[in-house]
């Protein structure tokens, strides 16, 4: 394949098998993926994404779009096509009286909440700093603000998007709206968004921090998490985990390398009420770790930044859970007991609150009749443990499907094939197809969970 005229066409570098830097270019955050796409075009601005999809369309190459490549399935890559890697596009503007912010696709979430919080403002994004804004806002996202603002789609107020035919367009909800529809949830089916446009927040301190309690206590605490969060307040929101207490600062040395339960808390209301919300939860049990502390948004959203850098062996699958019965609750311990790695988990993260606020065909993302999302992690640095960390999810995840209610999240999932991709969507899908049908009636936006026209 000759990428001359390409390369001759495009700001950015362009990245080919022969270029020393091909192998580190060709990398994603999760090793297990190890892709040999044909070349790596590093977009510097808009014509280089629609020239890049011109000649992918062309040549008929298979064409990825990579924005913080930390897809769990490696959707940000491809073998033998062109990657379209938006990291150099990284320009936020900040409109802080209008509580507004215009972001580049190659943003990762700790370079949003950088620059907004220099204006005391936020936008909600996800738990891991490294994670693209890009990737994780086209497939909803979910983090510690879910319930008090919603996900991240919610905060989208527009987006800029090269279609499949080159052409730049600006969808909202008044120009283009079933484009803005389709975005908010629907992956990257629909065009290379290279700007997103979001409503900001005024939140810039908040109280926060995890709590520990023996793995014995798992099952109170379970029951407690169930029954304290459905009446919770707003401004309170808490992950339960299973997890292994890392070897290092800010834990005690008793309690490393142990197995534990435990709830990560945020709270973004007053001040003066911090000790008051939380002291219900030290009252139903002491833990046996307690970090409760003042911390700006960006801190807390790299809190566990460390633990999980790029390049380790990642296999995850979710559910949705709307009950914490008891078979339900001795099926998660028996797998708490049983985590295979230190960087092993399961989170139930809440998608209560401001997402039940809004109807479910109100944007491509339709599980928000749902409380929470169980996110089933398997992970080790070392590729000999693959097999072990893959075998142990695949397993939790088939052990919950019982206790789970029908469906999926995008951002969660492996290659996991069209029912799952269907599933995700529920009743929204047949608009989707229709959607997909308009804007890409070829298909060439299909390094995804695809949604196939029709
Ligand atoms: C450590 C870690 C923590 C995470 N935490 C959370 C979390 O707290 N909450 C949550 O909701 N999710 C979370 N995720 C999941 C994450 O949202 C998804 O993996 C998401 O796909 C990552 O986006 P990305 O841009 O980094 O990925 P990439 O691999 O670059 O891309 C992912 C997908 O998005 C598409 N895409 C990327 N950029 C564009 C673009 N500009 N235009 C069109 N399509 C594009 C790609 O084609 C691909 O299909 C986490 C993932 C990891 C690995």
């Amino acid at each position: 394949m000759n990428f001359e005229s390409l390369k001759l066409s495009c700001k950015g570098q362009l990245v080919l098998p022969d270029n020393p830097q091909y192998d580190e270019a060709r990398k994603v955050y999760n090793a297990m993926i190890d892709k040999h796409p044909a070349a790596i075009l590093f977009c510097q601005d808009e014509e280089d994404v629609k020239h890049g999809i011109l000649f992918a369309k062309e040549n008929k190459l298979d064409l990825a779009i990579r924005g913080g490549g930390h897809n769990g399935a490696g959707l940000g890559t491809c073998d033998a096509g062109l990657v379209l890697d938006m990291s150099p596009m990284k320009q936020i503007e900040i409109d802080s009286d209008n509580k507004t912010a215009k972001v580049q696709a190659g943003c990762t979430l700790g370079e949003v909440d950088k620059a907004t919080h220099e204006h005391g403002l936020m936008v909600p994004g996800g738990i891991i700093s490294t994670t693209g804004i890009a990737g994780l806002t086209l497939g909803g996202g979910i983090g510690y603000f879910t319930r008090k603002l919603g996900l991240t789609i919610d905060n989208l107020l527009g987006a800029r998007v090269v279609l499949a035919n080159g052409q730049i367009v600006n969808c909202n909800a008044i120009q283009h709206p079933d484009l803005f529809w389709a975005i908010r949830g629907g992956g990257g089916n629909f065009g290379v968004v290279v700007q997103f446009a979001f409503k900001l927040s005024p939140i810039s301190i908040v109280h926060a921090g995890p709590m520990f309690w023996e793995l014995e206590d798992a099952k109170e605490v379970m029951k407690f998490f169930d029954r304290f969060t459905k009446e919770a307040d707003i401004d309170l929101y808490g992950f339960f985990a299973f997890l292994v207490v890392p070897p290092g600062d800010p834990f005690p040395k008793h309690l490393h390398n142990k197995k534990v339960c435990g709830i990560v808390w945020n709270y973004t209301g007053p001040a003066q009420r911090v000790e008051e919300v939380y002291q219900p939860i030290r009252d139903f049990k002491k833990p046996i770790f307690d970090l409760i502390m003042e911390i700006p948004v960006p801190g807390l959203n790299s809190l566990f930044d460390d633990l999980y850098p790029a390049g380790y062996q990642w296999y995850w699958k979710a559910h949705y859970i709307n009950e914490l019965t008891d078979a339900c609750i001795d099926t998660n311990i028996s797998f708490g007991e049983t985590l295979p790695s230190l960087h092993s988990t399961t989170h139930f993260y809440p998608i209560d609150g401001k997402v039940h606020q809004m109807a479910s065909d109100e944007t491509a993302w339709v599980n928000r009749d749902n409380r929470w999302v169980q996110v089933i992690v398997g992970v080790d640095p070392e590729p000999v443990n693959k097999e072990k960390v893959t075998n142990w999810c695949r397993s939790y995840y088939d052990a919950m499907i019982p206790f789970a209610i029908k469906g999926a999240y995008v951002n969660f999932m492996m290659k996991e094939g069209e029912e799952r991709i269907r599933s995700s969507y529920r009743e929204n899908y047949d608009k989707l197809v229709g959607i997909k049908t308009k804007y890409d009636p070829d298909n060439i936006f299909h390094i995804n969970q695809n949604i196939k026209p029709s």
